[in-house]
Parts: C-alpha cells; sequence; structure tokens
C-alpha cells in the first residue's frame, strides 16, 4: 500500500497528497516545518519538535490554528496509519492558499497541515565508523539580522546553495560560517568540536537550536563530559581532536576531514563514540509512544 499523508485532518496516499499552488508555502516559502524520528514504536523528543515548530510559526506571525497536542496527535496517527515504528516524520504549516501576492493577510483560509512520515535507514550508511568529510562553504549562514537561522522554516535556500557547494566537492556534509567568520552549523546539522577533554559547540544565535544538540548537552552531563557554547573558527575545527555533527536525520557523526585537513588521528575518536552510544540507548528506549 502507499503511504498516506495527513493533510489538514484527511489521508491522501503519497501519489495523490498534493497543496494548492497558491498556497504561500509553495509561493514564497512561507511556512515552518520539523524533522522528528521514531524509534522502536516511540516518538523522540516529539513535545520538544512540536514546542519549537510553534515558536518558529510565532516568530514569523503564523497561527497554527491548532493546539500542540493536536499536531501531536496527528503526527501518531500518521505513524499508526502508516505501520511506522522506524522512520522519520516531517510535519509541515505553510500559510496556507493565498492570493499571487507575498501579503499573508491574503492567506483567510488559515495555516496548512501537513504529516509524513517515510521508513528511514541510517542516513550516512557505513560512515557512522569511518567519519565524514565536511568542506567549509563559501556562502555565509544568513545572519539573524536578516533571517534569524534559528526559525525553521520552508527557506532553506541558503543552505542548499551551499550543499550544492559541497556536492560539487565530493562532500559528506558542509560547514557554514556566520557573518563574522565563525563558524555556525552544517546545511542540516548542528556542529560541535573536541577540545581537549571539552566538547565545544557555538552559541545557537547563529544557527538552528537542533534538538539532537540539547541531547548532546543533556548526555554530556549525565556522563560528566565537560561541555561549552562559544564562538570558534576553521581554525579551531582544523586543531580540534574530535569533530562531530549532530541533527534528527544524521544523529550523531563523526567528521574525519575538513577542508582536506584530517581530523585528530582520522578515525571517530573516544568522546564521538561513547555520545554516540548513550545517544542510541536513549533514543531507543524513550519518547512517546504510537500506541496500537
Ligand atoms: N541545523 C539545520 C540547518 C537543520 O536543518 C537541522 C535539522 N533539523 C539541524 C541543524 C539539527 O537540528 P535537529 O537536531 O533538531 O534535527
Amino acid at each position: 500500500m502507499e503511504l498516506q499523508v495527513y493533510i489538514d485532518g484527511k489521508f491522501y496516499p503519497q501519489s495523490q497528497a498534493k497543496v494548492s499552488v497558491f498556497d504561500h508555502g509553495l509561493l514564497y516559502g512561507d511556512g515552518v516545518f520539523e524533522g522528528i524520528r521514531v524509534y522502536n514504536g516511540r516518538v523522540f523528543k516529539l513535545g520538544r519538535h512540536v514546542e519549537r515548530l510553534f515558536m518558529s510559526a510565532k516568530a514569523i506571525s503564523l497561527d497554527v490554528g491548532r493546539t500542540e497536542e493536536a499536531v501531536c496527535e496527528a503526527i501518531l496517527s500518521t505513524l499508526r496509519k502508516n505501520k511506522i515504528r522506524d522512520g522519520y516524520i516531517r510535519p509541515v504549516v505553510t500559510r496556507g492558499v493565498g492570493d499571487i501576492g507575498i501579503d499573508p493577510r491574503k492567506c483567510t483560509k488559515g495555516a496548512t497541515l501537513i504529516v509524513i512520515t517515510v521508513p528511514f535507514p541510517a542516513l550516512y550508511g557505513d560512515k557512522y565508523e569511518k567519519g565524514l568529510k565536511v568542506v567549509t562553504a563559501s556562502y555565509r549562514r544568513v545572519p539573524p539580522q536578516s533571517l534569524s537561522p534559528s526559525i525553521k522554516s520552508l527557506n532553506y535556500l541558503n543552505n542548499i546553495l551551499a550543499r550544492i557547494e559541497g556536492n560539487q566537492r565530493g562532500a559528506d556534509e558542509v560547514i557554514m560560517l556566520d557573518m563574522q567568520g565563525y563558524v555556525s552549523e552544517a546545511t542540516a546539522d548542528n556542529i560541535f568540536i573536541v577540545q581537549g577533554k571539552t566538547v565545544v559547540t557555538p552559541y545557537s544565535s547563529t544557527n538552528l537550536p537542533g534538538v539532537t544538540r540539547e541531547t548532546v548537552f543533556q548526555l554530556c552531563r549525565k556522563n560528566k563530559i565537560p561541555i561549552r557554547e562559544r564562538p570558534f573558527t576553521m581554525y579551531d575545527l582544523w586543531a580540534a581532536g574530535e569533530v562531530f555533527l549532530t541533527g534528527t536525520a544524521a544523529e550523531i557523526a563523526p567528521v574525519v576531514e575538513s577542508d582536506g585537513r584530517v581530523i585528530g588521528d582520522g578515525k571517530p575518536g573516544p568522546v564521538t563514540k561513547k555520545l554516540m552510544e548513550a545517544f542510541r540507548k536513549l533514543v531507543t528506549t524513550t519518547g512517546t509512544p504510537i500506541g496500537p
């Protein structure tokens, strides 16, 4: 059977799941989204993801038109409908149908809620053992003065331009710098370095406050690994003992090469490996059960 997609309270087979060409999500990228994982029949940090979805919506003055509980229920029912116990979930809230202009006031029908779920194998396959190769993009991450990168909006062109550059250079992921030249994040992941025994990540003002990033803080505290937020440069990245990326799709992924420089000894390091193991345990044993 085809995967079923939830749109505004109804299910449609994937091939027939459509929105209007006048939806401002399509016309102007006017909307927000989330990426969530379900492991072993439990949705990891469901409440936190839906809370972030609502915060992104608030930041763009978008009324979701449903409660957070109703969005959680739409997500759980889409998983049940598709019998997906291990997979990826993509809730999307668009400004809805308007006229041809950009003015959101013309979207009088209210927001559209879409929930897509798909089975999802490990994003980087055997690279969790080997490590990823990254490059630094020439494009800078869009600054908070223009469009806060903390808003998970449907405008991903900044990230896509960097990804195209990385694709041309044969990279697994691409690092973006902020307007001051400090490392901000990767195109769909947050970034961490290990300096001595301390795990370091940039403040979230220049990147997305990732749920996996938060989880790394939680795991570091639990495992007594020192962790701090501070700005760092490409030099710090190249000179780090270990580097890893975090994201809902990527999970915790070791980086072993950056811009042609080998990181550490060229293999995933002990701190990264310890966090990967603790992460696996956490995601498979916690989370909201999807129910029968
Ligand atoms: N940064 C960007 C730009 C992203 O798209 C993502 C993926 N959502 C992340 C970081 C990681 O966030 P999370 O851990 O919440 O998936």
